[in-house]
């Protein structure tokens, strides 16, 4: 199943988690916020499928429901709510 990744950085709490879990896929900025290095965040490319489940794990783990995950493309330049 295809998924993408998108993460609200206005309720990141920068506690390091997804980084641990998923760290192909999640990095953080000077802040220590998270950012999805996929596609700068756009959640418009698919997660690679070695690292599917590792994605899954980390947006299940974020203690604060940051990751966003969808089954289709986020639409370019949406913002993200939560
Ligand atoms: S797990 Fe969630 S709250 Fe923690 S750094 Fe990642 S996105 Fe932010």
């Amino acid at each position: 199943m295809r998924r993408d990744v998108r993460y609200g950085k206005d309720t990141c709490i920068a506690c390091g988690t997804c980084g641990v879990i998923a760290p192909e896929v999640f990095e953080y900025d000077e802040s220590g916020f998270s950012q999805s290095v996929l596609d700068n965040n756009e959640g418009t490319q698919a997660v690679p499928e070695e690292v599917a489940e590792d994605v899954e794990e980390a947006y299940e783990a974020c203690p604060s429901g940051s990751i966003k995950l969808n089954d289709t493309p986020f639409k370019p330049k949406t913002p993200v709510s939560n």
